[in-house]
């Protein structure tokens, strides 16, 4: 047993643990503390005021399922929006379709960057792609003045605490609203339904309140609160895709052949949902 055992207790008085083999780093930005740790388990772990967020060996289980299920649904996307996102996983993801023109990343942290290339080379892989802008600032102002923009949006922020607070409410959904294309995708990370279900029925609130069509879609997380994860599909003019019929078969097989997690079968049953999910995704 390793000397060291990092944990993490939600407000819910319940958590995961996990053996800390080796610190690899720890440091203070102006927003939060960032730790990196080896672990026997998971690889390197990386966490932002002691928060889980990205290990090496689970990271994929979010990043295919926030990326494939918009990218595939959206018939050309082609300029992509990622807000935080800052250990590139995210933007690793995109960069696998040939549509995509550019990518803007803006995360607030520049020491989660710095970070993450040099201890998840795996996940950070794509930063340096010269169809990848990343622009280190407040998404919360960044957003502001953009208008017709980008076909899909995604929200790989923090929880709704510290700098992630402003990227869980009405103003901020609007604007990136605005900052869409006709026939846009936004998809927020919307919490743990079982570990952060106030968290959650009150982002769909927001949601519902700025986006026609609002569907949640889960898949596991092995080291998120609860071992179960949300994100909302949310568009104007997209319905919710709830099988895959609608989805270029072609295009979603190349996808699934380079992925662990997402495949045609499982596009068409991310949204069939339990009933207490469907009950706090009423907002
Ligand atoms: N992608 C990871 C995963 O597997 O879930 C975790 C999410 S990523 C590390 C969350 C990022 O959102 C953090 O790097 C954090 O600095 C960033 N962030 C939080 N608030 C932000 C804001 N207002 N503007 C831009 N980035 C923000």
């Amino acid at each position: 047993m390793a000397e060291k055992l990092y944990h993490e207790i939600t407000p819910e008085g319940f958590g995961i643990a996990i053996e800390n083999d080796e610190d690899l780093f720890s440091d203070k930005s102006p927003y939060q503390t960032v730790d990196v740790f080896h672990s026997r388990a998971f690889g390197n772990v990386l966490t932002l005021d002691g928060l889980m967020m990205v290990t090496e060996r689970d990271e994929f289980f979010y990043h295919e399922m926030i990326v494939h299920i918009p990218m595939l649904t959206h018939k050309n996307p082609e300029n992509i929006l990622v807000i935080g996102g800052g250990d590139g996983g995210t933007v690793r993801e995109l960069l696998k379709y040939n549509s995509v023109k550019h990518i803007d990343m803006v995360e607030i942290d520049g020491m989660v960057i710095e970070a993450s290339k040099k201890f998840f080379p795996t996940v950070a892989c794509g930063l340096n792609d010269e169809r990848v802008s990343v622009l280190v600032q407040d998404a919360v102002d960044f957003i502001k003045d953009k208008e017709n923009v980008y076909d899909v949006v995604l929200i790989d922020s923090t929880d709704p605490i510290g700098p992630g607070e402003g990227l869980f409410n009405e103003g901020f959904y609007n604007n990136v609203k605005r900052a869409l294309k006709k026939g846009g995708i936004v998809v927020p990370q919307t919490e743990g339904p079982f570990a952060q279900s106030e968290n959650m029925r009150k982002t769909y609130k927001l949601l519902r309140k700025v986006f026609k069509n609002v569907a949640p879609y889960c898949g596991p997380m092995p080291t998120y609160p609860g071992g179960y994860w949300s994100w909302g599909f949310c568009s104007d003019e997209v319905e919710i895709p709830l099988d895959s019929s609608r989805i270029d078969k072609v295009r979603a097989n190349e996808i699934a052949k380079t992925c662990k997690i997402y495949n045609i079968a499982l596009h068409g049953a991310v949204f069939c949902v339990p009933n207490f999910v469907l009950e706090l995704a009423k907002g």
